[in-house]
């Protein structure tokens, strides 16, 4: 009988060695099994970005999400070359059409009164980020894509309005329920080892980190080329561990594994 038991304690051990591991088998894990991923974001529709990022991203042959503010000028003299980096496989985000931020926060001088948040509406920002869609569905044909929230503010006119744009996009950059998609970094004059760094660093919990460059070797909170070039040598010579992608394929394959 004590021998019975023995045998029936051993099984329950081992079934719930062979359960627990299962559980372990489930844990998220991206396309290739790394446990990071990392998305790769450009926010204003820069020239800097077509001169020097996309060559650099098409030279390591990965993919990253440009968030484009439709007014830039950028967009109107050189809207091929953005066409053509759509259809080669990055994401072209929506970064709104006009950029209007919070004049009334710190360091804001640059902010004129007509795109100041705090004098919109959020039927106003609802509008114009729908119509932001709709230009880049002009130059990319495509239907569904993601939002970086300019300057980072959400408050319109003092209300919040993120709760009414959620159905516009596939994700908002950095908001969403489960927090270890949410952690970024916009680094500006920062090394090439300090980027490669950030990224060693990241805690083990978190899945997902956005890097928000602005200007790449040139333009405005820049990255120089080498520093940009450093880390994608990195992320490329390591892509067992990294795995990079636009943010919008990378939500859409945390959504299909919910
Ligand atoms: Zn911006």
């Amino acid at each position: 009988m004590i021998f019975i038991k023995t045998i029936l304690l051993l099984l329950a051990i081992l079934f719930s060695v062979s359960s627990s591991s299962q559980e372990q088998s489930k844990e998220f894990t991206w396309p290739g099994g790394g446990k990071l991923a990392v998305s790769l974001s450009y926010d204003d529709a820069l020239n800097s970005q077509l001169d020097n990022a996309i060559p650099e991203l098409d030279k390591h042959n990965l993919k990253a999400s440009f968030y484009i503010t439709s007014n830039s000028s950028v967009m109107n003299a050189r809207m091929a070359e953005w066409r053509a980096a759509a259809k080669n496989g990055h994401e072209l985000g929506n970064h709104s059409i006009y950029h209007p931020c919070r004049a009334s926060l710190p360091d804001r001088q640059w902010v004129p009164k007509h795109h100041d948040l705090d004098n919109y509406s959020v039927t106003q920002m609802i509008e114009e980020l729908t119509t932001a869609n709709t230009f880049l569905k002009a130059i990319d044909g495509k239907t569904e894509r993601t939002y970086t929230v300019p300057c980072g503010d959400l408050l319109v006119g003092g209300e919040e309005y993120l709760s009414t744009v959620n159905n516009l996009f596939t994700a908002i950059k950095g908001h969403g329920a489960d927090k270890r998609f949410s952690l970024i970094w916009d680094p500006s004059n920062s090394t090439g080892k300090q980027l490669i760094e950030y990224i060693n660093n990241i805690p083990s919990d978190i899945l997902l980190v956005n890097i928000i460059f602005h200007g790449v070797g040139g333009d405005y909170l820049s990255v120089t080329s080498e520093a940009h070039a450093e880390l994608l040598t990195f992320l490329t010579n390591n892509r067992d561990s990294y795995h990079v992608d636009s943010y919008i394929n990378l939500m859409k394959y945390a959504d299909s594994m919910k």
